[in-house]
């Protein structure tokens, strides 16, 4: 993932004014785009949400739409998910990438949010992280999903475009996680996630950034410069 950081050349350090002014003309810029950015992933509640992040990993939200489209039609409670078990809840998942880890975890989450927590998810972060398989990430895109924390969820897109329009250098997912959350203006922190995700997959592409088309253009020290 940290090769997004090697594709830039070095140059000289801006000013910190006109740095703030870009970053700030850049989310204004996204929020007049969508004003109101969403997840592409279902869910119906935070359990079906957690369960459908925790299977997004390393697969598109298109994939995991599909097989939870079926999942939750029969299993979208931890009650029921236990019910299913692991063999039960393969079938449904099996398109998906890492689907038998996935499958044990999402059995085990059930388990503990059954038995230790009422039935309900804990909507903490050390209580979701210490949950089987919800790491960090998952954490934040959850937390930041239902309105809990603003937290910018560092996946492979927003890795890409933080380091494109130079809003972040970290070498690490945490790193440019920490970049963002100091960076991006409070008002636009909890949507921060989405718009550059949805950069990243429709706009910045991985190969070919379409930067012909791109809204921030102007102020991205990127252009032209990848293809
Ligand atoms: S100008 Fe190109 S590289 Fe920069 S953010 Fe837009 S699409 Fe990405």
């Amino acid at each position: 993932m940290p090769s997004a950081a090697a594709e830039l050349q070095p140059a000289p350090a801006p000013h910190a004014d006109d740095e703030a002014a870009r970053t700030a003309e850049i989310f204004r810029r996204f929020e007049a785009a969508e004003p109101a950015p969403r997840t592409e992933l279902a869910f119906r509640d935070p359990f079906t949400l957690v369960v459908a992040v925790a299977l997004s990993a390393q697969t598109t939200d298109k994939a995991v739409n599909k097989a939870t489209d079926r999942l939750f039609a029969v299993a979208d409670t931890p009650a029921a998910m236990l019910a299913l078990g692991e063999e039960g809840l393969i079938p449904f998942i099996a398109s998906i990438g890492l689907f038998r880890t996935k499958a044990r975890n999402i059995v085990a989450l059930s388990r503990i949010i059954l038995k230790q927590h009422g039935g309900v998810v804990p909507l903490t972060r050390d209580a979701l992280q210490a949950l089987p398989g919800v790491g960090r990430k998952t954490a934040s895109v959850v937390l930041n999903e239902l309105g809990i924390e603003p937290a910018v969820a560092v996946d492979t897109h927003v890795f890409r475009v933080a380091h494109r329009l130079r809003l972040a250098a970290g070498r690490t997912p945490d790193q440019v996680e920490a970049e963002l959350t100091a960076r991006v203006p409070a008002p636009w922190l909890p949507r921060a996630h989405h718009w550059l995700i949805l950069h990243g997959r429709y706009v910045c592409l991985a190969r070919r950034p379409r930067c012909a088309g791109c809204i921030v253009a102007d102020l991205c020290p990127s252009q032209g410069v990848i293809a």
